[in-house]
């Protein structure tokens, strides 16, 4: 019985992530979830999230700024972050298997994956700058 609910809470945490394109925060997936499933509690999300995430079924981004990010899609790619308003976008270039080759002969590790976030200012916080040089803090 217990396990059967089990699986019925995954299946929302899972389906609330799929149609977020964010990379949301595990609170912000929580909120989400709360607007149409009440009885779910934030320890359950935040415990499920993890658990699909240490069993490769969804990614988790870390963000030493904030709280880490998570993302259903699955497939290799990077991430580039705003550093002024912390959003997350896909940057759908393929990740380079050379690299991984290059450490595992210089450094003798077997490599099983990587990340790796690029930094910047997005397009619009850097139209506020331009638009408002005055109060660039206000993002
Ligand atoms: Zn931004
Ligand atoms: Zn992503």
């Amino acid at each position: 019985m217990a396990e059967r609910r089990n699986t019925i809470q995954q299946e929302i945490v899972a389906q609330t992530l799929r149609q977020m394109h964010d990379h949301p925060t595990a609170d912000a997936i929580y909120i989400e979830i709360c607007n149409k499933h009440s009885s779910i509690s934030r320890a359950t999300v935040f415990r499920i999230l993890n658990r699909m995430a240490e069993e490769g079924r969804i990614l988790r981004i870390s963000n030493a700024g904030g709280g880490d990010r998570f993302d259903y899609e699955i497939e290799k790619h990077y991430h580039v972050q705003c550093k002024k308003c912390g959003r997350i976008s896909n940057v759908s270039m393929k990740k380079f298997p050379a690299l991984e080759e290059e450490i595992e002969c210089s450094y003798g590790y077997r490599i099983i994956g990587h990340t790796l976030l690029f930094e910047g200012i997005c397009e619009e916080c850097d139209k506020s700058v331009v638009e408002n040089d005055t109060d660039a803090a206000d993002c």
